[in-house]
């Protein structure tokens, strides 16, 4: 078989392939793979989160360790840590990585009035919208508190975690990847910190390891496409396992 036949087979294959899954996210996720003629993964799926940054140094450290394995997560980050860091910013966002809200300033959102809750929200949401340009920006409160206010007010999906390895505890990095791989499972949402040296290690090492066990790293938005499911305003989710 000619070189040219058989690269326009593999490409009505793959055409027809990605045909079956209706979810327009996907042909993002899946354009690396379709130049490498690597097989389409199918599973199973998790989601890295990383909240309080970005911080330059470990935050940089840990987009070159995902850009090296083809890996996008998403950050959930701080207002208060937006100013001199808007070039990393930018990086995450052109490397394809999902970017979320974590407030301003890390306050506990549940018992703050309209007027503190929008200084903190709505005001981290137009900051990332002049950087960044507009986009369906998720909301993960600090400390994983939530109330029915906080869910009235929210204006985005409110995305908690499913495995939390406490990596903010002890700063060891084996302990921390040796509890995301022990524990993740399909349609997880990992919660680690990109402030801290250790987390970035684990977080490396986690990767590696369920990579090699058939995992796939997906952004929380992917996730949801990939489990057909609409994110709603206002609504809590914590994990997004198959139906
Ligand atoms: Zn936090």
């Amino acid at each position: 078989m000619g070189k040219r036949i058989r690269q326009a087979k593999l490409y009505i294959l793959a055409t027809a392939l990605l045909l079956l899954i209706e979810q327009p996210v996907l042909w993002d996720l899946y354009r690396p793979a379709a130049t490498a003629n690597a097989p389409l993964p199918t599973g199973p799926f998790v989601a890295l989160t990383f909240d309080d940054g970005p911080k330059a140094e470990t935050t940089s450290r840990l987009l070159d360790g995902l850009s090296q394995r083809g890996v996008r997560c998403t950050f959930f980050v701080l207002g208060v840590q937006l100013e001199g860091n808007e070039d990393l910013l930018r990086r995450m966002a052109n490397e394809g990585h999902q970017i979320g809200l974590h407030t301003a300033h890390h306050k506990a959102l549940a018992g703050l009035g309209p007027a503190d809750f929008s200084a903190e929200v709505d005001e981290l949401r137009f900051a990332l919208t002049a950087l960044l340009g507009p986009e369906d920006y998720m909301l993960r409160p600090p400390y994983g508190m939530i109330s029915r206010a906080v869910e009235d007010r929210a204006a985005a999906p409110i995305v908690l975690w499913s495995v939390d390895p406490e990596d903010w505890s002890d700063h060891d990095a084996a302990r921390i990847a040796a509890h995301i791989i022990d524990n993740a499972k399909d349609g997880d949402i990992i919660l680690l910190h990109d402030i801290y040296d250790a987390s970035v290690d684990a977080a490396l090492e986690a990767v590696d390891a369920l990579m090699a066990k058939g995992y796939t790293f997906v952004t929380v938005e992917e996730l949801f496409a990939l489990r057909g499911v609409e994110p709603e305003n206002g609504k809590v989710y914590r994990k997004l396992p198959p139906a």
